[in-house]
């Protein structure tokens, strides 16, 4: 029998005779709540205890459940059934989470739940900023109140595309079971001056190679820097380079020498040449690439993230330099209408795509589902779409999807997310090691 899980609030008064007479899976205790798991409504209801559902938290909200602290709960075995897409080519009819682990055959145990539907690897977000604010890194809380966010909406998987590590860093999620996973960039590299403060970390351009060296030894592999950005000591300020092209070539080798891959942000068509050129792995918003880059990056494979919302943003951006810097107003307005038509090129091109949402300063988290919609409308089809944001991503990052032996992160719909993106936004289970963490599922049978 499937047990069920309930988050609720409780007051302390009442929990140690609770604790007694009831089987909690977990209790923490935070300032006057109590943070409780039940194994039943019948439970919950004797409790006179309200339903507490985590996302209706506020930022950086207190409480923390069992699920979160990783603790094991009673789903040793979740049978997954109906389609099960691992990837373009291969779907079957079934998969099983025994401890955390995906296997393809049936166990001797019988399952303690089952959830049929739709079942996907866990979707990635390859642009956002876990741990990021405003004002540079934000505390633990908040951070973790960003991740899960994202985690809720199904990605279970996120390249961090930069983020300082003082006075706080992330690396503590690691250790978090509730967490999705990160690869991390390390902190972007910029200019002074050449991009928003507090964020990157400044570095002259002799410096690039020893700088992305550090980053990429202090993230995950991967190391970002800032291509373009307005340069205001210009006659008629415009995007423009920030690196002559020697030096971020040299940026390149020096990363290969390490192992890691480069990403670069760039808004100009300037910018998008100068990453060809160069040799970068992967171009984050990539608006300025024309008809005969995209035609490179098809044919070398370099990524490209087109970052929908950001680009809706565009014309907020440009709106902000309206009688200042009238050249880069005019071109941020000139990307921001081409938005759509760009990104639908860059797929008819064949240029490989990947999903960030690029949730951030100006872009809340949680919002990965949106980023999704938004490419469709721009006239990608749903499948390229669910293949970019999910299996042909863990890939490319070289994390395991529907596979034997892997990690249990996928996620479940209802209906076909290959036929329409609408069915994203409301998971029937998100499951990340082998528990089920969030959709319809969760909020009622654990
Ligand atoms: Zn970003």
């Amino acid at each position: 029998m499937p047990s069920r899980l309930y988050r609720a609030t409780f007051r302390p008064a009442g929990v140690a005779d609770w604790r007694g007479r009831h089987r909690a899976w977990g209790v923490a205790k935070l300032g006057e709540l109590l943070y409780l798991t039940f194994n039943s409504w019948d439970e919950r209801a004797r409790c006179g205890a309200s339903p507490y559902r985590l996302r209706d938290q506020p930022l950086g909200g207190r409480g923390r459940t069992s699920t979160e602290r990783g603790r094991r709960v009673a789903t040793e075995v979740i049978h997954l059934s109906g389609a099960v897409i691992v990837d373009g080519e291969t779907e079957v009819t079934d998969v099983w989470s025994v401890a955390g682990r995906l296997t393809f055959d049936k166990p001797s145990r019988a399952a303690d739940l089952r959830i049929e539907g739709v079942v996907v690897p866990g979707l990635v977000d390859v642009h956002c900023h876990i741990g990021l604010g405003e004002g540079g890194a934000v505390p633990p809380r908040e951070a973790r109140a960003q991740a899960l966010a994202d985690r809720d909406t199904g990605v279970l998987l996120a390249r961090d595309a930069g983020c300082p590590r003082e006075p706080y860093n992330t690396r503590w999620l690691d250790g978090e079971a509730w967490a999705p996973r990160l690869i991390r960039c390390g902190q972007h590299l910029a200019r002074a001056k050449r991009y928003l403060r507090y964020l990157a970390r400044d570095v002259e351009p002799d410096d690039l190679p020893d700088a992305v060296e550090q980053e990429a030894l202090a993230g995950d592999g991967w190391v970002k820097l800032v291509g373009d950005w307005i340069d205001r000591s210009l006659p008629e300020p415009d995007l423009a380079l920030l690196w002559p092209d020697d030096r971020l070539s040299e940026a390149v080798a020096r990363a290969r020498e390490v192992g890691a891959r480069l990403t670069i942000h760039v808004f100009s068509a300037a910018g998008a040449a100068q990453a060809l050129r160069c040799g970068l792995d992967c171009l984050e918003h990539g608006t300025g690439l024309d008809a005969a880059m995209m035609a490179e990056a098809a044919a070398r494979g370099v990524r490209v993230v087109p970052t929908m919302i950001q680009r809706e943003h565009f014309a907020e951006i440009a709106a902000a330099g309206r009688g200042r810097f009238p050249r880069w107003e005019a071109h941020l307005r000139r990307l921001y209408e081409e938005r759509y038509d760009q990104a639908r090129a860059l797929y008819e091109a064949g240029v490989p795509l990947l999903v960030g949402s690029d949730e951030s300063t100006n872009i809340p988290h949680g919002v990965f589902c949106t980023e999704i919609e938004l490419l469709a409308l721009a006239g990608i089809p749903p499948e390229a779409i669910v293949a970019a944001a999910s299996w042909d991503a863990r890939r490319y990052l070289g994390i395991p999807g529907i596979e034997e032996g892997a990690s249990a992160d996928v996620v479940v719909y209802a209906a076909d997310p290959r036929e329409t993106v609408g069915v994203f936004r409301a998971p029937q289970a998100v499951v990340l090691r082998g528990e089920v963490v969030a959709g319809a599922v969760a909020g009622a049978v654990l």
